[in-house]
């Protein structure tokens, strides 16, 4: 059945997913990527950068109490990290069930966690856990005009919208 085109729309959410350094020095990057662009999702923004390790404290801030914080934000500011937002119904869920549990002992096979990592401080791959944190990490990580506007071939196809 047809979904209609207004209820498509207010179902259609962002998520902030971001490679790891261990995941871009790894060559997993187009591993990855494919995962989220053969489901379906739309790509909306991409970089490649090296974040400081302000920026790093900046985006783990709720877990500075933690323990590992320090080294997990050294370990985040140590390379290159692939910055993305995808778009889609359901992106924001959905995408922390591809990436897997956070430590990739747990995680099931078949995730990338799973399927690509060993110990959950070389876990790979960030996704944003909640509609806040999405809000909040897209504009952390891109600017407005870095976030493309256009129309995916695809989705007509993927959601079954005329
Ligand atoms: N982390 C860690 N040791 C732990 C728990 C988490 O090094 O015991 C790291 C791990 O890289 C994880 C990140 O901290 O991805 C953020 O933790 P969170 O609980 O938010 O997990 P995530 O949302 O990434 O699954
Ligand atoms: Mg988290």
């Amino acid at each position: 059945m047809l979904q209609d085109q207004e209820a498509h729309a207010a179902e259609m959410e962002r998520t902030f997913i971001a490679i790891k350094p261990d995941g871009v020095q790894r060559g997993l990057i187009s591993e990855i990527v494919n995962r989220f662009e053969r489901k379906g999702y739309k790509l909306v923004a991409i970089k490649l950068i090296v974040p400081s390790k302000g920026f790093a404290e900046k985006h783990y801030h709720d877990l500075k109490e933690r323990p590992f914080f320090n080294g997990l934000c050294d370990f985040l500011s140590s390379g290159p990290v692939l910055a993305m937002v995808w778009e889609g119904e359901g992106v924001i869920k959905y995408g922390r069930k591809l990436i897997g549990a956070t430590d990739p002992q747990k995680s099931e096979p078949g995730t990338i966690r799973g399927d690509l990592g060993v110990v959950v401080g070389r876990n790979i791959i960030h996704g944003s856990d909640g509609p806040e944190t999405a809000k909040d990490e897209i504009a952390l990580w891109f600017e407005p005009k870095e976030l493309v506007s256009y129309t995916s071939n695809a989705e007509k196809w993927v959601y079954g919208v005329n």
